[in-house]
């Protein structure tokens, strides 16, 4: 589900009263993508949704006490958080306890990776492939992206402002889902195509700042690929774009930024 709207209707919103714009609305040009975005929702507002999604998810869903995966996410998941010079932000990691091959990073800097993906990853190079891709979503923005047009649709308006309230959670699944965790919640919204190749873009630029091998990324891409066939699509398996165009993009965006 993937909610856009024209600037003429989004007038017309505004003008009905039907889209009510966050304090910190407008159009802005994000820095780590040079694109500008419309955003109808702060940075702030963001992270407070998420440490809310984040305690949610916790709740519901076994975490992990084992201390090599956990170990081993907080250091390559430092490093890329480096990389991406997001290092200000009061980071929390959490391996959780589960077979399913999935990840996320919320904006506000909350790490989750599902034991089925810490597992199936060959070696750190490929958790940075996905701890890059994950983080790249939240430089570029694109949860605060897909919220604002939701919010300007009038889909998330109500939703929104329930959650920002936090009066009550009824809507938690479908914040956690703009969030990219809706998955623990039966609520799946893949990012767009646009969405995944930014992110794919940006993640291997962290890797190859925090010194890790970049050609392990393609090889990741082309292991998920070949192993989807799961009960949930994992995020980092959304259906845009096909395996095939993504691991075309990301090996000619390599050879172009000469990182091989
Ligand atoms: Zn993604």
């Amino acid at each position: 589900m993937e909610v856009k709207m024209s600037r003429r209707a989004l007038i017309r919103g505004l003008a009905a009263g039907t889209v009510v714009p966050f304090a910190a609305s407008g159009c802005a040009t994000n820095p780590a993508t040079g694109r500008s975005q419309f955003m109808l929702v702060s940075q702030g507002q963001l992270a407070k949704l998420s440490a809310s999604a984040w305690s949610d998810v916790k709740a519901e869903t076994p975490v992990s006490i084992d201390p090599g995966l956990n170990r081993q996410l907080k250091q390559v998941g430092g490093r890329i958080v480096q990389a991406a010079n997001l290092q200000n932000q009061n980071w929390e990691y959490a391996v959780f306890d589960t077979d399913e091959k999935n990840a996320f990073v919320m904006p506000g800097g909350k790490v989750g990776f599902y034991r089925g993906i810490m597992e199936f990853s060959e070696n750190n190079d490929q958790i940075a492939a996905i701890m890059g891709h994950e983080t790249g979503h939240v430089t570029a923005r694109h949860a605060a992206e897909r919220y604002s047009q939701q919010v300007a649709a009038g889909v998330g308006l109500q939703v929104a402002n329930v959650a920002l309230s936090q009066k009550d959670n009824r809507y938690k699944g479908e914040i956690a889902a703009i969030l990219g965790v809706g998955v623990q919640f039966g609520i799946i919204l893949p990012f767009s195509r646009k969405h995944e190749l930014e992110a794919d873009k940006l993640g291997v630029d962290y890797m190859y700042r925090s010194g890790y091998d970049v050609r392990q990324s393609v090889r990741l891409w082309e292991r998920m690929a070949a192993d989807s066939g799961g009960r949930r699509q994992p995020e980092l398996l959304s259906t845009h774009p096909s395996p095939e165009t993504r691991v075309r993009a990301l090996d000619a965006y390599i050879r172009q930024r000469g990182y091989v």
